[in-house]
């Protein structure tokens, strides 16, 4: 048994990497360390948990493993309610630092991370808490937070300390199966591996070659999977330092000929998302309770009573005869992504002419994205859905968006092989199609293929029409300045100017 305070325990939460992790290095300056990170089962038991979640991160904790080894550590994975963890391990070796990041996440961890704090306060180990973001925690007032942003992203990327000279664990387990921690057996085949060796391959194959396509190519389907980043998952769980990728972009964009303007413009765009990436987990951050409720609460109550159990079970099965909505939950399936354009009309059908509320849509959701982070969904779940009050309700025809942006029907077609043969005129509406083309190509609406379970246009002019009645009350206006005032966006033209041009659909929607 070691002597009171004579190690510092490491945390690990959402932050899998050693390299820029204040908490370790600030640990190290007193000594060894226990590295520690905690399988939580009342965490894998929400319900916006999945299988490819907890595949992803064993992954990650695997190159964790390795990292640690390589430097003479050693990682802790333990399994229990963190508190619980924690007493035990001090009632076995008594220590008196905690380490970790802040961490903004769901329901539980908030409650987990004060329960956390009062252990500590009892115990008197004093927690010290590294923001990992720009977000910043008891924020004031919004006016000066892009600045913040800025200063925070500039602060010096700490390298992975040399040596972790480490404790162990008085005793060790694996960690649980995802069968023992309950997890639903679906898990998309073709998911992202995990691991901060798969993503600094990904970070460094973008920056040199795919972000030159960054610019027009994440709008469509077709061409997002390779045009955008695909560094979500790795954020969310911190393979990779946002700081990190912030600083290597910029400082590759600079070392760019003058010549490579598409190629600049399109690494400008992208240091734009991981602004947005911020600047949307701090709405959580500063109100927790959006995960629930609406942040306007002048629309509580607007889609609460209406709740159609056939239109959820459409959406989720990919079953609502919209070929580019069911094709994206098609491809959600086999690989826990999609763009974001396609995440928001995905919503907008959802919220709009299938009149759903937008948290048990969240959650489902929640669990096909790979890249679930807590604070970017839910805010856009209430963005897409109307329900902030404060910016325009953005409504995507998912016809529109298909010729938009899959002109030739190849993604649906890729996608949803049954509508292969249905020629173009009728791909995107395959239930307009005349009986005689019907029987030729053997396809029978509501037989072969589903039938949009409302008319789409119909549908859709009812719920502007709800939406907008409500809107225009005098009570719902004048709650309005609040919520600007603590959430809303003071980024317009800045960034270097990039904001504006970039995705003014993002914008023009930003809270
Ligand atoms: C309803 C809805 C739910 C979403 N839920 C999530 C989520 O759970 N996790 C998540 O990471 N993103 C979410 N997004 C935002 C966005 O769709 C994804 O970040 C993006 O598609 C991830 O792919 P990428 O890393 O290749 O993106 P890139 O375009 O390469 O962007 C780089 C990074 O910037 C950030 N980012 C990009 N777009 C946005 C945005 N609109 N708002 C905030 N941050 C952004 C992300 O961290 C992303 O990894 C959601 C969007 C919508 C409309």
């Amino acid at each position: 048994m070691r002597r009171q305070g004579s190690y510092s325990v490491v945390w690990f939460k959402r932050d899998l990497r050693l390299h820029d992790h204040l908490p370790l290095r600030q640990a190290l300056e007193h000594g060894p360390v226990l590295c520690l990170y905690v399988v939580e089962p009342s965490l894998w038991a929400e319900p916006d948990a999945a299988r490819q979640h907890y595949g992803f991160l064993l992954e990650s904790l695997r190159d964790l493993y390795r990292d640690l080894r390589q430097l003479g550590g050693q990682l802790q994975v333990v399994t229990g309610e963190v508190t619980e963890v924690l007493a035990r391990l001090h009632r076995s070796a008594p220590f008196s630092r905690l380490y970790s990041h802040e961490e903004t996440g769901n329901g539980l961890t908030y409650r987990r991370d004060r329960a956390v704090k009062r252990w500590c306060q009892a115990q008197g180990v004093a927690w010290h808490e590294v923001p990992q973001f720009g977000v910043v925690r008891r924020l004031e007032e919004r006016n000066h937070w892009q600045a913040q942003w800025e200063a925070f992203m500039a602060q010096a990327v700490a390298a992975a300390p040399p040596h972790v000279p480490s404790v162990m664990l008085p005793w060790s387990e694996p960690p649980p199966s995802p069968d023992a921690l309950g997890l639903p057996t679906e898990e998309p085949p073709a998911r992202q591996r995990g691991g901060r060796r798969a993503a600094r391959q990904i970070l460094a194959d973008f920056l040199a070659e795919r972000s030159q396509q960054y610019r027009g190519g994440i709008s469509s389907p077709l061409s997002a999977p390779t045009a955008c980043s695909r560094l979500s998952p790795y954020l969310a769980l911190g393979c990779l330092s946002l700081r990190e990728v912030v600083q290597e972009t910029r400082l590759f964009a600079a070392r760019l000929p003058a010549s490579a303007s598409r190629h600049r413009a399109g690494l400008q765009a992208f240091i734009s998302r991981l602004y947005w990436h911020c600047h949307f987990i701090q709405k959580l951050e500063s109100e927790p309770a959006l995960e629930f409720h609406n942040l306007h609460r002048g629309y509580d109550g607007l889609r609460e009573d209406d709740w159609n159990p056939a239109h959820f079970a459409a959406l989720t099965a990919g079953r609502t005869g919209w070929p580019l909505v069911d094709a994206c939950v098609a491809m959600l399936r086999q690989t826990g992504w999609i763009n974001f354009r396609m995440r928001a009309m995905l919503v907008s059908v959802a919220a709009y002419p299938l009149w759903l509320h937008w948290r048990p849509v969240g959650l489902w959701l929640a669990r096909q994205f790979l890249d679930y982070e807590p604070g970017i969904h839910w805010p856009q779940m209430q963005m897409q859905s109307g329900t902030t009050g404060i910016n325009v309700p953005r409504i995507y025809n998912p016809v529109k968006q298909a010729r938009d942006h899959d002109p030739h029907g190849l993604f649906v077609r890729r996608w949803l092989p049954a509508l292969r043969q249905v020629p173009d005129t009728w791909l995107f509406e395959p239930w307009r199609m005349p009986e005689a083309m019907q029987l030729r190509h053997g396809l029978r609406p509501g037989i072969d293929l589903p039938l949009p379970p409302v008319d789409l246009d119909a549908a859709t002019r009812l719920a502007k029409q709800r939406l907008f009645a409500l809107r225009a009350r005098p009570e719902i206006k004048s709650a309005k300045a609040a919520i600007v005032e603590k959430h809303g966006s003071r980024q317009r033209n800045a960034l270097r100017g990039t904001a504006k041009s970039v995705d003014l659909q993002q914008l023009t929607l930003d809270l």
